[in-house]
C-alpha cells in the first residue's frame, strides 16, 4: 500500500538463461545455430507426444533413451508425427527441487560435475528423431538432454546443428497422454540469448483442458 492509498506491486528480476523450466537455443552448443529470439515459432507450437521411460529409468538412473525405446512407443501409438514436439518422461519430475535425488548429487560447481547421475537422451537417438521424423523440438523432465554422465554433450550438438532446440526440466508429465495434444512453448526473447526461461503448456485435442 502506498502513502498515496493504492497497492502497487513491482519487482526486479536477473535470471540465468538455462534455469528451471528453459529452452535451450540451437546456439546454445552450436556456434552457427539460432539465437533463442531467432527460433522459429513453429518449432515451438506443434503436436505433443510423451515418451514415458520412467520403467528403464527406474532400472537404471543413468538410462539414455534410445531408438528402440521410440519404436516401442511407436509400436503402441504409432508413428511420430512430422512436426512434433517430442517430450520424455522419465519420472525425474518428481524429484524436483532435491539435488541430490534429481541430480544425483548436492554438490555444486566443478565438484559436482562428475557426481552427476540423471536420464537423458542417447546421441543417436536424438539425431534419429531429426532426421528420420523431422520432429521440431525435443523436452524432458530432467535438468539436461544429455545424461548425467556425458562428457562431450553429444545430444544437445546432434539436435542443435539441426536446428532443433531442447526444452528442460520441464514439469508435470504425468498430467499428459501418450499424444493427443499439442504444446505451446514460448521463452523469454532473449535478443541473442543461448537460452532462456520457458513458460511451456499443452492443450488437450477435442474439448479439453490446458495442462502447464
Ligand atoms: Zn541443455
Amino acid at each position: 500500500m502506498t502513502e498515496e492509498g493504492y497497492y502497487y506491486a513491482s519487482n526486479a528480476l536477473a535470471a540465468p538463461e538455462h534455469g528451471g523450466t528453459h529452452l535451450d537455443a540451437p546456439l546454445h552448443f552450436w556456434a552457427e545455430g539460432e539465437s533463442v529470439d531467432a527460433v522459429p515459432l513453429e518449432r515451438l507450437i506443434g503436436p505433443g507426444v510423451v515418451i514415458d521411460v520412467r520403467a528403464a529409468v527406474a532400472a537404471s538412473r543413468d538410462h539414455q533413451v534410445s531408438v528402440d525405446d521410440l519404436l516401442a512407443w511407436e509400436r503402441a501409438h504409432g508413428l511420430i508425427p512430422p512436426g512434433a514436439i517430442v517430450l520424455l518422461h522419465t519420472g525425474f519430475g518428481a524429484h524436483w527441487p532435491d539435488r541430490r535425488r534429481y541430480l544425483g548429487t548436492e554438490e555444486r560447481g566443478e565438484a559436482a560435475v562428475a557426481q552427476l547421475h540423471f536420464p537423458g537422451l542417447l546421441p543417436h537417438a536424438a539425431a534419429w528423431l531429426a532426421d528420420t521424423r523431422k520432429v521440431h523440438a525435443v523436452g524432458l523432465d530432467t535438468a539436461s538432454i544429455d545424461y548425467g554422465q556425458s562428457k562431450r554433450f553429444e545430444s544437445h550438438v546432434a539436435l542443435f546443428r539441426r536446428g532443433v532446440p531442447a526444452f528442460e526440466n520441464v514439469a508435470n508429465l504425468e498430467r499428459l497422454p501418450a499424444k493427443g495434444f499439442t504444446v505451446i512453448a514460448l521463452p523469454m526473447k532473449i535478443a541473442g540469448g543461448s537460452g532462456a526461461p520457458l513458460r511451456i503448456v499443452a492443450v488437450l485435442d477435442g474439448p479439453g483442458s490446458v495442462k502447464k
